[in-house]
């Protein structure tokens, strides 16, 4: 019996394309670490890599710092993440135009947290942004950029209905934005149920899945809650007993996100966002099984065949 989602090859007809996700390193031994993660990815040749922004002036620094580094070092193509967090127009816009001088032409637009952490009640800036539409009406003003925004296949926890959440991705999508990348989700019905309201809802841009390896199956069930992700029995099962046993957890976080993204490449998505948590491992092993292979080896193979 053959197996056809592992038997071919997904991407021989190079349409797949993947983006990672990174966040800034707060101490000198992490920056070693992304380092080595991004090195690890650059062979994959991304679409992009995205570099999220947190509240407070020291973590914004250091956002600034990686997309820097990344634009000078490599010839990745960053995308910036910005909020509109505990910051008026004038610091936002200040923000804007800092990354354009450097060279960055691609953001991720988002109202962001409160700054007392999700589940809090937001509250806008007096004389800011008050959400990811109006940032991404901004950035549109400012230049000519790539605006990626969020999307939610399960709805923001603040959102009463999928009404009113389509409601705001359809505001961003009108301001500008020309991509939409998902919150992290294991249920790729409920991604396909999402993407078809989308639609009837007059919103054709891309919804990029965002996929999030596992990492820790513990410090993801803590995460997800936070975000609103349904964690399914069937993935609290699998990961059952293996706190304690990190090879197997692995080995076992390869297989769960490999399965997750054939099986959305069978439905016919050939766009992926990783969210690496600053690792190569587990994503490097999903591009590899879905096709995605350092351009070197793979321009090798055809030369040798
Ligand atoms: P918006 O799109 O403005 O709103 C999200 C939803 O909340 C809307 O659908 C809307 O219906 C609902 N909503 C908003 N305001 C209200 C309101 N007042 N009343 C009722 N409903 C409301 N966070 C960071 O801090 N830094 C990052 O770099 C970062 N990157 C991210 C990247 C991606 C791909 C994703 C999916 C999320 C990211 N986040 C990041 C998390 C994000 O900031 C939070 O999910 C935040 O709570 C919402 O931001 P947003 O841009 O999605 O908000």
């Amino acid at each position: 019996m053959t197996n056809y989602r592992f038997a071919r090859r997904p991407d021989a007809g190079g349409k797949i394309r993947v983006s990672f996700e990174f966040f800034p390193p707060k101490t000198d031994e992490m920056a070693g670490k992304l380092w080595e993660t991004v090195e690890r990815l650059v062979p994959l040749k991304p679409d992009f890599v995205s570099v999220t922004y947190g509240a407070g002036g020291s973590t914004r620094e250091r956002t600034s710092q990686t997309v820097r580094r990344i634009l000078r070092e490599t010839d990745l193509t960053p995308a910036a993440h910005l909020t509109c967090v505990d910051a008026d127009r004038e610091e936002v816009d200040a923000v804007i135009s800092e990354f354009a001088a450097m060279g960055v032409k691609r953001f991720v637009a988002l109202r962001g947290d409160p700054v007392e952490g999700a589940g809090a009640a937001y509250m806008p800036h007096p004389n800011g942004y008050t959400n990811g539409a109006e940032l991404v009406g901004a950035l549109a003003r400012h230049g000519d950029f790539d605006i990626s925004v969020s999307a939610y296949p399960e709805k923001h926890p603040e959102s009463p209905d999928f009404a009113t959440d389509i409601e705001m991705l359809k505001r961003k999508v009108d301001n500008g934005a020309t991509r939409a990348i998902t919150q992290f989700f294991f249920d790729n019905d409920v991604y396909e149920r999402y993407v078809e309201r989308v639609r009837r809802a007059g919103i054709y841009v891309p919804i990029v899945p965002g996929i999030l390896p596992i990492h820790s199956f513990t410090q993801m069930v803590r995460f997800a809650g936070r975000c609103g992700t349904h964690v399914p029995a069937w993935l609290a099962e699998r990961f059952e007993g293996l706190e304690a046993d990190p090879v197997t957890h692995q080995l076992v976080a390869a297989a769960v996100a490999a399965e997750q993204v054939l099986d959305l490449v069978e439905r016919g998505v050939n766009d992926f966002h990783f969210y690496t948590m600053n690792r190569a491992d587990l994503s490097f092993a999903i591009c590899h099984l879905i096709g995605i292979r350092p351009v070197e080896r793979t321009q090798a193979r055809r030369a040798a065949a």
